[in-house]
């Protein structure tokens, strides 16, 4: 262990070996938080902690399975397995596998997904008829989502004024009935939702008293990564379980909060000192990651924020090259340079493709990034998309091993009832879903008693329902003495499900059924691996734990050594030696949607900062002066962001063959040169009035905004726009203006948007179009 403890500086071994007691660190980026954390598990263990008293929540399971690992280089594998470390999701759904049973749920309840859930809402507005484009099922989703993080139960909801107004002046006010019956229907379905699982570990800890004591007591040590980004239900459940011990170490950096969106709560690494007695503050001063240029560049512009704690950051690493930042003509031209430039950097350097990411605001910039690497030849992945376990194919097969499990998994019936078909119609089986809400019973057990109730479906379709139970039935017993693998290949020969993956014999079918296969050799190490560990238990259900909280980041497939792409969300905790933040840019980031109030831009702040300080050797911007964005090319400006970035760690570079001088020459100004070819102008200084000159779009292409290119619209919108008008907004389509106030820059205006209803609007940024 010593040896360990000498790798750290004194300000992170102090936090490491204070082996009692309430706890802060709060850093900057790259500082060490992360190892700290690791390194302190380590070393309580080395002190006789037994493993089993500890518990880890890491942001993402990837994390957690790289801090094992770690852990386990120092105190050995064995010790390290005991070692409960994971996503807030993934531990508590853990606990509730063992004591759901209080709340009323099974031990093998089911997890729904995102998709799962969103369906089960629209059918459920769908059987309410309630019009789906008011009641837009993501929005319902979002919404009861952020009741359950906030742990407003729909009896709370029901009393809470302020909430059911909110709705009202949504045009929904139908929602509490909503929420009422999707509650509802996932219970009966033994289904919990993601935000449930934190929602009834509260509801757990809070009404079984002994429950909790019995959780204090084995989780004695309590350790957080990233507590700026836990929500009210994730910080209550933390406080409740440290509450007797109160060893209790977190780890954060307010400057990276960057989940207020969905219900992170800043205030919860703020308020720490008062929550506990005799907490220990420390700080952490100097980063590891990244050279000085990165570090002064990213503390200049977190600067700007009001709401921050003081701290600073200073890094003992080399100068490094300047920040970079680039202007191109269009996305097109982005990808180009980016590809370009990772090409170059990479065979200057001899570095290998996982050195590289590029980072962007919204998953939709990848394309154009994409295309490129693509021509280039290379390697990538994107991170982010459908996750692998989410792809149709898969879910498929997985619906089948859920309802084995849980027959009244609805979601899962619903799914596999007719697939692969077997002449079993929607309207039947709407009339099972009636029927199952009619009776207070699952769709199974109606399904079970099909013969003994009054039901409109015909003999042929009944025999063919009771068929299906047959088939369901069978697996359940198979189910008791094979072993997941063992079933499952079973399951997917028997019900034709393999065949029809691939029935057209299309290389898009030949990519299903190898992703089948992938899920079969997945089920099989998931076996093996429980073999090994002697505890072969429930494998099923553990299994389809590990699936249904699966992201795309945990599954490691494909060639390791490739760029990353992703959104600058995803990228938080990581590290690469460059790092690409491509679109720059004005509405997008900082995004259209988050202009309204300080606090939204200053959350656009920090995730600049967490964007920059990913980057350990070399940092790129780029940005464009036109872009594709909802199918129109638009004008862009430059982002605030690359202005507040002090200039002395900045370089722009600019291309020779300056673009807006020659149009010709910019489509493809990167397509077939290499940059070393290409010389760069002297670093232009950056004054505010060296902006780029106005892009002329081509004739037959409309700029959507009418002033997009000038800084300021308030005169614009100050004396012209009045309550009445209808406008047009890129993002949020038409709208009535409802209301506006506010004088010269600080006019707003409060417009009814068929996209998202009520937004108040900042004129000075919004970019509006009167109709
Ligand atoms: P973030 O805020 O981005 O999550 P962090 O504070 O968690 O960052 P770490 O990821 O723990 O920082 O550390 C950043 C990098 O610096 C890592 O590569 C880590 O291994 C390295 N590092 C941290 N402390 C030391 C040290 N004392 N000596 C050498 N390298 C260190
Ligand atoms: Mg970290």
């Amino acid at each position: 262990m010593e040896k360990y403890l000498s790798q750290l500086n004194e300000a992170q071994l102090a936090p490491t070996i204070q082996k009692d007691g309430p706890m802060i660190v709060i850093a900057g980026a790259g500082s060490g938080k992360t190892r700290v954390l690791t390194y302190r598990i380590a070393y309580l263990m080395s002190q006789g902690v037994d493993s089993f008293n500890i518990l880890a929540l890491t942001f993402t399971n990837k994390a957690a399975k790289e801090m094992k690992g770690r852990i386990a280089d120092i105190v050995g594998d064995g010790e390290a397995k005991n070692l409960w470390m994971g996503t807030f999701h993934s531990v508590f759904a853990k606990i509730l596998r063992f004591e759901g049973h209080h709340l009323g749920f099974p031990s093998n309840f089911t997890i729904y997904d995102t998709q799962d859930s969103q369906k089960l809402l629209g059918s459920i507005i769908k059987e309410m008829g309630l019009d789906k484009d008011i009641y837009k099922t993501k929005q319902v989703y979002n919404r009861i989502s952020s009741y359950k993080n906030n742990l407003v139960t729909v009896k709370a909801y029901l009393k809470n004024s302020e909430l059911k107004e909110a709705d009202i002046a949504a045009r929904r006010p139908r929602m509490g009935e909503i929420y009422q019956n999707y509650v509802d229907r996932c219970f009966k379905a033994g289904a919990m939702d993601f935000d449930d699982l934190l929602l009834r570990t509260n509801e757990l800890l809070t009404r079984f008293p002994n429950v909790l004591a019995q959780y204090q007591n084995k989780f004695r040590y309590i350790l957080v990564d990233e507590y700026q980004d836990t929500n009210h239900s994730q910080y209550l459940i933390v406080r409740a379980l440290s509450d007797r011990f109160q060893n209790i170490c977190v780890v954060g950096d307010d400057a990276q909060s960057i989940y207020a969106f969905r219900g992170a709560n800043i205030n919860n690494i703020l308020n720490f000192q008062k929550d506990y007695d005799d907490v220990n503050v420390y700080r952490l001063e100097q980063n590891y990651r990244s050279t000085k240029n990165i570090v002064g560049a990213a503390n200049s512009v977190i600067e700007h924020n009001k709401t921050k704690l003081d701290k600073i950051v200073w890094t003992a690493n080399t100068e490094g090259e300047k920040v970079k930042v680039n202007r191109l003509m269009t996305d097109g031209d982005e990808g180009r340079f980016v590809a370009s430039s990772i090409f170059e950097n990479k065979m200057q350097h001899q570095l290998p493709n996982s050195d590289f990411a590029v980072l962007y605001r919204t998953n939709s910039q990848s394309r154009a990034i994409e295309d490129a690497l693509r021509k280039r030849d290379v390697p990538y992945r994107i991170y982010g998309g459908l996750s692998f376990y989410q792809r149709k194919e898969i879910k498929d097969v997985t619906a089948y091993l859920r309802l084995i499990l849980n027959p009244a998994d609805e979601e899962a019936l619903k799914r596999v009832i007719n697939y692969p078909a077997r002449g079993i119609g929607q309207t039947t089986v709407d009339r099972l879903v009636v029927a199952a809400n009619g009776f207070g019973r699952t769709i199974f057990e109606v399904l079970q008693n099909i013969d003994k109730i009054d039901i409109n479906i015909n003999n042929g379709t009944k025999n063919k329902l009771k068929d299906f139970v047959t088939l369901i039935d069978s697996f359940q017993v198979m189910n008791q003495t094979a072993n997941a693998f063992e079933l499952t290949e079973h399951v997917t020969k028997s019900t034709g499900l393999i065949r029809e993956v691939n029935k057209e014999g299309t290389p898009e079918g030949q990519v299903r059924l190898d992703n089948v296969e992938e899920l079969l050799n997945a089920i099989k190490d998931f076996v093996e691996g429980q073999i090994e560990l002697a505890d072969a238990g429930d494998s099923l259900a553990e299994f389809l734990e590990d699936v249904a909280l699966a992201t795309d980041l945990d599954a490691d497939k494909g060639n390791p050594d490739h760029v990353a792409l992703m959104t600058i969300h995803m990228a938080k905790g990581l590290e690469f030696s460059y790092v690409y933040i491509v679109g720059m840019e004005e509405d997008l980031f900082p995004s259209a949607m988050s202009m309204n109030t300080r606090s939204e831009l200053e959350e656009e702040r920090r995730l600049f900062y967490v964007a920059l300080t990913r980057a350990e050797k070399q940092a790129y911007l780029t940005y464009t002066l036109s872009r594709y964005r909802w199918g129109k090319l638009i004008d862009a400006e430059p982002s605030r962001f690359i202005e507040e970035i002090d200039d002395q760690f900045v370089e722009v570079l600019t291309p020779i063959n300056e673009p807006r001088q020659n149009p010709m020459l910019s489509a493809d100004i990167f397509g077939d040169i290499e940059p070393s070819q290409i010389r760069f102008k002297k670093p232009i200084k950056r004054k505010k009035e060296a902006k780029p000159a106005k892009f002329v779009a081509p004739k037959n292409l409309k700029p959507v905004s009418k002033s997009s290119n000038t800084n300021d619209n308030t005169n614009l919108f100050d004396d012209k726009l009045a309550v009445g008008n209808f406008v047009e907004h890129a993002r949020f389509g038409k709208g009535e203006v409802l209301k506006i106030e506010g004088k010269g820059p600080d006019v707003k205006a409060e417009i009814n948007f068929e996209v998202g209803g009520v937004k108040k609007l900042l004129l000075r940024f919004a970019k509006l179009d009167v109709l």
